[in-house]
């Protein structure tokens, strides 16, 4: 399965769309949303108005296909570690070990 990734954000669209509806970028990555390994993390801490909000991990992950793709981790992975990519019903991508 080819999804197309935004290359500033999250996003996943499929089909292809000629603007990201998240931030507007009009670069793609089409992407075969099988399997790759976390190459880089970013944690993002969310202001949710409380005190000890949110905290988000973002990966770039190099696909087995060869473009790295941004994802969302459910949990703070090491560098390297294979995961699964999987299109959340919400049109992020997700990735996570099994
Ligand atoms: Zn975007």
């Amino acid at each position: 399965m080819n999804v197309f990734a935004c290359v500033a954000c999250a996003q996943v669209d499929f089909p292809r769309r000629l603007l990201c509806p998240s931030c507007g970028s009009d670069e793609f990555l089409e992407v075969d949303a099988t399997q790759g390994s976390v190459e880089d993390v970013t944690t993002l801490h969310h202001r949710a108005g409380k005190a000890g909000g949110e905290v988000a991990y973002i990966a770039t992950v190099l696909t087995q296909a060869g473009p790295r793709v941004i994802a969302r981790l459910e949990r703070l992975l090491e560098p390297g570690t294979v995961v699964s990519l999987r299109l959340e019903s919400d049109d992020a991508m997700t990735a996570s070990s099994d």
